[in-house]
């Protein structure tokens, strides 16, 4: 093995130790290089996660097949086409404009897109603000994931969450965790919850993800952005 396989896989095996049953680990493997993936996809990674359609795409045609792609970054719907063709889930969902745009494609391409519900899960007074966080507020969540419902072409699995930086992930977790229980309710197939990074995850896990979304844990620092 080369010193990176050997980086790669003990951060890979102490994460794996300490998943909670039934707990889906996705790779977040933006801005690392292909032979990173390939690494990952040897030591048995499927689930890999994405922030742009430039590398999504890329990356996809190089790999195997049977990867499982997620798309969790900002949506643009001029890369949305890219994008459906290639993930098997979205977890970045918070425009309904995007949504009807997601839906069309997927028929159009004979599939159904697998999304999640991305809520903002900054404080209140925080959010807004900082209008450019990602995420839809708790307030619109109802309306949102019933206007979701009435797309054919979207299949909605769940909700996603990022918790404020540089405070305690414990209160956006608990939002998670009643929105997802309030979208059951509507969406009796939708109980997956995507919370939780490198930072937060056994927390997250302790709130009820079912996904969690690993980078710098198991990939070391990135070099650039993000
Ligand atoms: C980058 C990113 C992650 C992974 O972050 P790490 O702290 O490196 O684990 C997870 N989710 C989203 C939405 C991200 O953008």
């Amino acid at each position: 093995m080369s010193a990176r396989q050997i980086e790669i896989k003990r951060a890979l095996d102490d994460v794996r130790a300490q998943l909670k049953p039934g707990v889906e680990l996705v790779v977040v493997t933006k801005n690392f290089p292909i032979s990173d993936l390939e690494i990952l996809y040897s030591l048995g990674e499927r689930q890999y996660g994405e922030n742009r359609e430039n590398e999504l795409s890329p990356k996809a045609e190089a790999l195997p097949k049977d990867i499982d792609w997620h798309f969790q970054g900002t949506i643009q719907s001029n890369k949305l086409r890219a994008i459906v063709s290639v993930a098997s889930y979205i977890h970045s969902l918070d425009e309904l404009r995007h949504a009807s745009k997601i839906s069309e494609l997927a028929l159009e391409m004979g599939k159904k897109q697998s999304c999640f519900i991305q809520v903002n899960l900054d404080p209140e007074e925080f959010a807004k603000q900082e209008s450019n966080r990602s995420g839809i507020s708790a307030e619109q969540f109802k309306a949102f994931a019933e206007g979701l419902l009435k797309l054919a072409g979207v299949e909605i699995v769940g909700v996603m969450g990022v918790a404020p930086l540089n405070e305690d992930p414990r209160p956006g977790f608990e939002t998670l965790r009643n929105l997802s229980q309030e979208l059951l309710k509507v969406a009796p197939n939708a109980g997956f919850i995507s919370s939780g990074m490198s930072g937060d995850y056994q927390i997250a896990m302790e709130y009820g993800a079912t996904h969690i979304r690993l980078g710098s844990s198991i990939l070391g620092p990135r070099r650039v952005g993000e």
